[in-house]
């Protein structure tokens, strides 16, 4: 097993600065956009972001996370667990508020992920989002983008792109969760 660094605590802190940037740049500003982090290391990455919009702007961005661990289609499959029609209360249910109101009717939604492969998860995010309410946008950020799409998904907002084969395997280290910033790539 080979483990080589593409990011350092710099290039990570430098490509969340440049990402605050484009999304004020691309939204005009934030009003009307809520940053919501898929779990676990997503919601550090917008609640990082947030911080550094609050620095730039002087303004309160609404902030929440999404567990979408249950509900990729693929794992319902494996899983045995078919989702039933009356189960959009619990999808529902996963999408918690941290900062701002929940309301999401016509709001420009930024979701936050370490990283993109499949665009499976983000499927299934966007399907629990959509439940709870007709956002006006989706937008998609990531701090790596390993590629290998299997739905047509792609990010708005990209750390590094990182081409890699399919038995290679990133790590991502973030300070709040794993007490370094760091990120890897891992060959087997
Ligand atoms: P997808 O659903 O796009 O296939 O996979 C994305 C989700 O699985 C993300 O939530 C991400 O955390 C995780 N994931 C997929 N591939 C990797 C990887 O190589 N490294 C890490 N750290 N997470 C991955
Ligand atoms: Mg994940």
């Amino acid at each position: 097993t080979e483990k080589n660094v593409i990011m350092d605590e710099t290039a990570i802190r430098r490509a969340l600065s440049r990402i605050a940037h484009e999304i004020l740049e691309k939204n005009k500003g934030i009003e009307n956009c809520l940053l919501v982090g898929i779990r676990t290391r997503g919601v550090f990455l917008a609640q990082r972001i947030a911080e550094r919009i609050r620095e730039i702007e002087g303004a309160e961005i609404p902030c929440g996370e999404l567990d979408i661990t249950h509900y990729r289609d693929d794992r319902l499959m494996d899983g045995g667990v078919m989702p039933e029609t009356g189960d959009l209360a619990v999808v529902k249910s996963n999408l918690i508020m941290t900062s701002g109101s929940g309301r999401i009717h016509d709001q420009t939604i930024i979701l936050f992920d370490d990283v993109l492969y499949t665009g499976r998860t983000i499927r299934a995010a966007m399907d629990a989002l959509m439940d709870c309410g007709r956002p006006r946008m989706i937008q998609l950020a990531v701090l790596a983008d390993r590629g290998h799409r299997e739905l047509p998904i792609r990010p708005d907002y990209i750390g590094k792109n990182v081409p890699t084969s399919k038995h290679e395997q990133i790590e991502v280290a973030l300070k709040e969760y794993d007490g370094k910033d760091e990120v890897y790539i891992i060959s087997n």
